[in-house]
């Protein structure tokens, strides 16, 4: 299990987007953090790899060594045969010589290959493990935030960025952290090796080391941006490709095909030029690399054969020089590199602790309680609502108290704030100052009073958009109550007039409803999200347009097994249709969030007011359709 603790983010105080805030240059903080939260707990195996990697690195060393000396050994018996002169006895000293300069050898190699193998073995575990929590932590902070949060990001690239950040995470704990110190261990030590076996030639090595790092440098900073400009293309080719198949009835039905096809065009031709100049780059970087570092060790190699013939190196050290040259490289361009692979792992960190550290405003106390025996009243006094603290006001004092078991019908143009009421009543936003005023109660108490997930079970939204998820109409339908049994899903399905529809389904509830449920129809989708809330068995009922998609004869059939098979039940239903709210007890018209109107059917008809002309309105367009049909 997860042993982070969302609840300690709760309390922090970060006001600004992620995208505001300054990017980190530096990655001791952001891993500071990171090691706070989430490496902790690994530090006794993160100090065991670290002594395995070390070994590791440092057994590299004595190989080119050992070759140096054996080849030293076995050179005067070389020379001889090739003299033509006898062949020279070889003695038992040089034998033993031999054998255990080949034996360090294939030992070194050995337990540098077990090394690597248990600790590549123990760093995926760990970063698999620490993935998963971060994961995790993340998961149920996103369920935790409030819906301001999201008001104010692009889910997509939340949860892309979140994807993203949480990968190059992984990949930094799995390789990048031990690779660094690895590279810094082996740099060090072949440097002082190479000094330490013959100085002058370590000084010729390390003459063409600038211009190598300059070359890096500057050609990394170029192939960086040209990755950073192909990423974005990508991924504006995938956002365009997913929105348009999301959305290809509208591009249909506006023609648009050969339009979107030359904009996909354009994009991937883009991607392709990008494409080819950072290969054009990398190769150039390669060539100039191959040429400076071929500079550097013709330069030793010529500097080696003079010292060779003036007998202050031997073959066999010029061999093992050589070769530790060619080692020394590789390690080098990494750490060149590692400021670049540091620089995104900071701020993929900093942005995933923005996301953690998101205060938490709408949430229980250590006095909430839990909801024992619902009655289903609601009471709103002077509420006002906006949704940003400069904003305009949504909700401007509105007061309206509704017992239990009435339906109240909400009628009103779009933009009056109907929805934002139904939004405030299931706690979605808080209404505190700054942002709000006034007092939404429960059952007699503040709605704060209750614990969360005790009052959203029992105040069941249902919006206007039925969103279905991945997966059948019985996974769907026990969605809010996963225990629900068979007789539950058949009488929600019952209610939402949905069963004959659904036994006429080849495979019935297992029917697949796929992404966003393309299979069903708009008043299908519509009553199967109304079926769901339905069997979580909520004391207060919010339809928000949620039938807006079916004909007049069904929603009034569904309005009325409502009534009756859930007597008792409270229920708000949001219309623009006078003809859905006109049976509720009590109807308010709202406009620019005041409630304009309130009575029964009959009494705002009678009143003359806004309802009055939009039933009249209704009803003759109604009548007009009827006498179309006929004829
Ligand atoms: P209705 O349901 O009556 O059509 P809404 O409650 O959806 O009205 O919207 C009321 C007002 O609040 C509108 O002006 C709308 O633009 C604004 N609004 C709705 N949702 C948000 C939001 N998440 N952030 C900012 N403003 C919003």
């Amino acid at each position: 299990m997860s042993r982070f603790k969302a609840d300690k983010y709760a309390s922090s105080d970060k006001s600004k987007l992620p995208e505001e805030r300054q990017k980190p240059t530096s990655l001791r903080k952001p891993l500071a953090r990171l090691h706070q939260e989430f490496l902790r707990p690994y530090r006794l195996s993160f100090a065991v790899c670290l002594v395995g990697l070390l070994v590791q690195s440092l057994l590299v060393l004595p190989v080119p060594i050992l070759q140096g000396r054996i080849l030293d050994m076995l050179l005067p018996f070389a020379e001889a045969a090739k003299a033509g002169k006898p062949a020279l006895a070889v003695s038992s000293q040089v034998m033993f010589g031999i054998a255990t300069g080949l034996a360090g050898i294939v030992t070194c190699q050995l337990l540098r290959t077990s090394l690597s193998w248990a600790v590549s073995n123990t760093t995926g575990r760990i970063s698999q493990e620490v993935v998963v929590e971060l994961r995790a932590a993340l998961h149920k902070k996103l369920m935790r935030l409030p819906m301001a949060y999201f008001d104010a990001q692009q889910t997509g690239r939340l949860m892309a960025r979140v994807t993203s950040d949480v990968g190059s995470i992984l990949s930094f704990v799995n390789s990048g952290l031990l690779q660094l110190i690895n590279d810094l261990i082996l740099a060090v030590g072949i440097a002082a090796l190479l000094f330490w076996l013959q100085w002058r030639l370590a000084l010729i090595a390390m003459v063409v080391m600038p211009l190598y790092m300059i070359n890096q440098k500057i050609f990394s900073g170029k192939i960086r941006q040209l990755s950073k400009a192909i990423r974005s293309q990508v991924s504006s080719i995938y956002a365009l490709l997913s929105e348009r198949v999301s959305a290809v009835r509208v591009v249909r039905g506006c023609a648009q095909e050969s339009n979107e096809l030359a904009e996909l065009d354009k994009r991937i031709d883009h991607h392709r030029e990008l494409s080819w100049k950072n290969t054009r780059t990398g190769a150039l970087l390669g060539l100039l690399a191959t040429l400076i570092t071929g500079l550097g060790t013709m330069g030793v190699l010529m500097g080696g054969i003079l010292l060779v013939g003036r007998g202050r190196l031997t073959m066999g050290e010029l061999l093992a020089f050589y070769s530790l040259i060619g080692q020394l490289y590789g390690p080098i361009v990494r750490l060149t590199q590692f400021q670049a692979t540091a620089q995104s792992t900071a701020v993929a960190i900093e942005r995933l602790c923005e996301v953690l550290d998101e205060p938490e405003t709408v949430t229980d106390t250590p006095d909430s309680q839990p909801v024992i025996q619902p009655q289903g009243a609601i009471e709103l006094n002077d509420v006002h609502f906006q949704y940003q603290p400069d904003g305009p006001q949504v909700i401007d004092g509105v007061t309206l108290n509704i017992h239990p078991g009435m339906t109240l019908g909400i009628i009103g143009p779009s933009g009056a704030g109907k929805t934002t009421l139904l939004a405030l009543i299931a706690r979605l936003y808080d209404v505190h100052p700054p942002t709000g005023d006034g007092e939404i109660l429960f059952d007699g108490q503040k709605i704060s009073h209750w614990l969360l997930a005790d009052l959203r079970q029992q105040i069941a939204l249902v919006p206007q958009q039925a969103l279905l998820f991945e997966g059948t109409i019985r996974t769907n339908l026990a969605y809010a109550r996963p225990d629900a049994t068979e007789q539950d899903l058949q009488a929600a399905l019952d209610i939402a007039d949905l069963q004959t529809t659904i036994s006429r389904l080849p495979a019935g509830l297992e029917t697949a409803v796929g992404e966003r449920g393309v299979t069903l129809s708009g008043g299908q989708r519509q009553r199967l999200a109304l079926a769901r809330s339905i069997i979580a068995k909520p004391s207060v009922m919010l339809l928000d347009d949620c039938t807006s998609a079916l004909d007049a004869e069904t929603e009034s059939r569904i309005q009325e097994s409502l009534a009756d098979r859930l007597p008792g039940r409270t229920c708000i239903i949001v219309s623009q249709k006078t003809s859905s709210v006109r049976n509720a007890d009590q109807i308010i018209v709202m406009d620019k969030g005041k409630i304009l109107e309130q009575g029964t059917h009959q009494e705002l008809v009678e009143f003359g007011g806004w309802y009055a002309s939009t039933y009249a309105a209704q009803t003759s367009a109604m009548t007009d359709k009827i006498y179309d049909e006929a004829a």
